[in-house]
């Protein structure tokens, strides 16, 4: 990775490094339920203290919208923190002026300070140039560590950026080298699997793909719609009527460009959206009038399975069915664990990521397995969309 500088390329020793991380973690009752962002930034955050730097923790939570309040207050998330990390955190319980300044002035080399939510500023979400100079004026230079923060312009995450000399932590560099891979500079054949709710979520994503990728594997609810684009009979299935001439239109630029639509050859139907309504294991061409598609057959797995035997690269957004409910779980979990058999083996360099993404390859006891799995919800998936993302090009060496 040249086109990013990273920790390797600085000496943090007696450097104020202001280090922005997700801190934007599940809470309740003053509780951290899911601790995926905390164990992600326990390794930048160690390395700078371990090589003396003073380590200042900038980050947002919730959505105050410019003022204090405090149920979004990082206060407290600083213990649970302290215990990831192994050292003592302090809080300083505003991000700029007076009380950022006193507790970054109080450090000692290896000190770890958390500043309050970049949000209670207005200026925060605005990219208010003031603002960022407020707070590259408590940090020598700037280490982003949040990737899923990334898709925002806002000055904790692109303004400071500009105005301190800027690198990428571990979690970003990991993200970055992997999303680079995988769509930057794949080895092909490079098949994606895009399944989920609905295609409206995910035109441009789907736009951007077909340009790029070999194969192009549709599964879940938005399969129907291309189904139901083709003249199959999708029943009482979640589908978007007003969205099959869209489908259409995707088809024939995957086919311009060479890229195979791949979409379910059966599928397990049932009556209701239900585990105990009476289901069946049908051909794409017979579903009945009041059944509704679930989830792919095992026809489906074995060809979908086919096609990553051949693949060098997988991307993968989005579950096969309505994998929250049992047995709709089956195409989900069997295609998951193939990718990352073929990964396991070295086949296969597999990406997965955004959402329901995760809580699907876990479920299927899968994502250990992948090469990555990220857990940035709307940075994966604008980066699928091929879109820019502000608070990585900022840090982009010019
Ligand atoms: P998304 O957030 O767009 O990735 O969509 C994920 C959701 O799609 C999950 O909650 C799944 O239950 C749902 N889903 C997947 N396949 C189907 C299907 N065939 N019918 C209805 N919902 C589905």
């Amino acid at each position: 990775m040249t086109a990013f500088q990273t920790l390797d390329d600085v000496d943090v020793k007696e450097k104020r490094v202001l280090v922005r991380v997700d801190l934007n973690v599940p809470m309740e009752h003053g509780e951290v339920t899911d601790d995926t962002r905390l164990k992600a930034i326990v390794p930048t955050i160690r390395e700078i203290a371990k090589k003396e730097g003073k380590v200042i923790l900038l980050a947002h939570f919730g959505r105050p919208k410019g003022k204090r309040d405090p149920k979004d207050s990082l206060m407290a998330v600083a213990g649970t923190l302290s215990r990831y990390i192994g050292k003592r955190v302090t809080f300083a319980d505003d991000c700029i002026g007076g009380p950022a300044e006193r507790a970054v002035g109080a450090m000692n080399e290896g000190d770890v300070v958390l500043l309050e939510n970049t949000r209670y500023h207005p200026g925060e979400e605005k990219n208010d140039p003031a603002f960022a100079k407020a707070l590259a004026k408590l940090g020598d230079i700037y280490v982003n560590d949040a990737f899923s923060a990334a898709h925002r312009a806002h000055a904790s995450t692109e303004g400071v950026a500009h105005l301190l000399p800027s690198y990428a932590g571990r979690s970003m560099q990991a993200e970055l080298d992997h999303l680079q891979k995988a769509l930057g500079a794949p080895e092909h054949p490079l098949v994606a699997v895009v399944g989920g709710a609905k295609v409206s979520s995910k035109l441009e994503l789907l736009g951007n793909l077909v340009r790029k990728v070999d194969a192009l594997v549709i599964g879940g609810g938005m399969a129907n719609t291309f189904l139901a684009a083709r003249g199959t009979e999708v029943g009482k299935s979640l589908c978007e009527h007003d969205l099959l001439d869209t489908a259409r239109d995707i088809e024939a630029k995957a086919k311009a460009a060479g890229c195979a639509i791949v979409l379910p050859v059966d599928a397990q139907v049932a009556t209701a959206f239900s585990g105990d309504a009476p289901r069946r294991t049908v051909d794409i061409d017979a579903v009945g009038p009041d059944e509704m598609i679930l989830d792919i057959g095992p026809k489906s797995v074995e060809a979908v399975s086919g096609v990553l035997e051949t693949a060098k690269t997988l991307v993968w957004n989005g579950p096969f069915g309505a994998f929250e409910i049992e047995p709709f779980d089956a195409g989900t979990v069997a295609v998951a664990r193939r990718a990352a058999e073929l990964t396991k083996a070295g086949r296969l360099l597999s990406v997965a990521g955004g959402g329901d993404t995760v809580a699907a390859l876990n479920h299927a006891e899968a994502a250990q397995d992948f090469s990555y799995v990220s857990t940035a919800g709307g940075a994966f998936l604008e980066w699928l969309e091929g879109k820019v993302l502000p608070g990585v090009e900022a840090l982009r060496k010019h």
